[in-house]
């Protein structure tokens, strides 16, 4: 029986598996769940915390670990190799990627060295459980396109996941070393300039568990100061519509949807932001989707689990509030 197995390159940062190449592994677990001859097995550049990783993996297969010294930061050159390397090591057929900067970047330049085709979005499964392409909204989310390659081998970032039922139930993943070192002097040829880091403690939106995210309804950078307020307590960061990026009342970092971020968090609290389809783009694997909106017709209520019509500020008050007595009695 001919076997299809499947790379996931599962991103770090400072030693901590990015929660988006997490739930990449385990959807496609799912697949492996079901069909024998599908296979997943993923790579791990740099070293990481791999007991918390062990506690988030589901399904079965092997992990490659490569955690020379030269790989806990991206350098483009070491890590084609290596991504390289195992892909052909392992005989993959395809190579799946979490839709992040650093795989819009490695994604094209491994297309080129192992001449497979790139392809974005959400990967599509055929009833065998082989990967036959994928899908991708177009013209702001109006329509969506598909995408197919007669190429045998296949690169994807993917920014949403298919629905696939089964869960796996059994555990079995070996964590491998690999020997592999940096092969090329990465700082000779990318000096690293800069690096830039989050503020103490303030988790990066993409790897947030909760948003509390503001729009043009907000008011202004002022406006803000509740949502950071609300997001300390229930131990969430911030994010925010385009609008507010734009008029400089918060970071491009924390800019959500069509081009922002992706983000995947458990409860996603949209305070003032109407809904657009360029927003959604952004919010399309969010778990809860909670609303405040003083239009009781705000696009926003359509796809909001729960919607709380009225001011946000008033609201995020009591809101405030009442998580404040919840914590005081717990
Ligand atoms: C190519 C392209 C890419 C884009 N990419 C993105 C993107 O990545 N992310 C993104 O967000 N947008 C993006 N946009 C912009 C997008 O089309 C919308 O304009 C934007 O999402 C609207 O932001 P908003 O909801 O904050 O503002 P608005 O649409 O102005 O909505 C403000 C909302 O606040 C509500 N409101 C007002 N006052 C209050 C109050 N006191 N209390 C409660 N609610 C109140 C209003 O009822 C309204 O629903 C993109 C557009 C294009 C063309």
């Amino acid at each position: 029986m001919a076997m299809n197995k499947y790379l996931v390159f599962l991103e770090q940062r400072e030693g901590i598996v990015k929660k988006a190449s997490i739930e990449l592994w385990n959807t496609l677990q799912k697949l492996v769940a079901v069909h024998e001859d599908i296979a997943v097995c993923a790579l791990l550049a740099g070293a990481a915390d791999l007991q918390l990783l062990q506690a988030t993996l589901v399904g079965e297969g092997a992990v490659y670990c490569a955690s020379d010294h030269g790989f806990s930061l991206y350098n483009p050159e070491c890590y084609a190799n290596l991504v390289a390397d195992t892909f052909k090591r392992e005989a993959c057929s395809a190579l799946f990627f979490a839709d992040t900067i650093l795989s819009r970047e490695l994604a094209p330049k491994l297309s080129v060295r192992l001449k497979a085709a790139l392809l974005s979005g959400s990967p599509v499964f055929d009833a065998a459980g082989v990967d036959s392409g994928s899908v991708r909204p177009v013209y702001s989310g109006s329509a969506l396109a598909s995408f197919h390659s007669d190429r045998s081998l296949r690169i994807y970032t993917i920014s949403s996941f298919p629905i696939i039922t089964p869960t796996p139930s059994r555990v079995h993943i070996d964590f491998i070393p690999l020997q592999q070192r940096c092969s090329v002097s990465g700082e000779e040829l990318f000096p690293l300039i800069r690096m830039m880091t989050m503020r103490d403690g303030i988790q990066d939106v993409t790897e947030a568990g909760i948003i509390i995210a503001g729009g043009r309804g907000v008011g202004g950078a002022d406006g803000f100061a509740l949502l950071e307020q609300l997001a300390l307590l229930l131990g969430g960061v911030v994010g925010a519509s385009r609008p507010a990026v734009d008029e400089g009342w918060r970071p491009h970092s924390e800019q959500i949807g069509q081009t922002g971020r992706t983000v995947a968090p458990a409860l996603y609290l949209a305070c003032g932001i109407s809904g657009s389809v360029q927003h959604l783009a952004g919010i399309g694997s969010a778990g809860l989707v909670v609303a405040i909106n003083s239009d009781c017709h705000a696009p926003i209520f359509d796809v909001a689990d729960y919607g709380i019509v009225g001011d946000a500020p008033l609201v995020l008050r009591k809101l405030i509030d009442a998580v404040q007595d919840f914590l005081k009695k717990k």
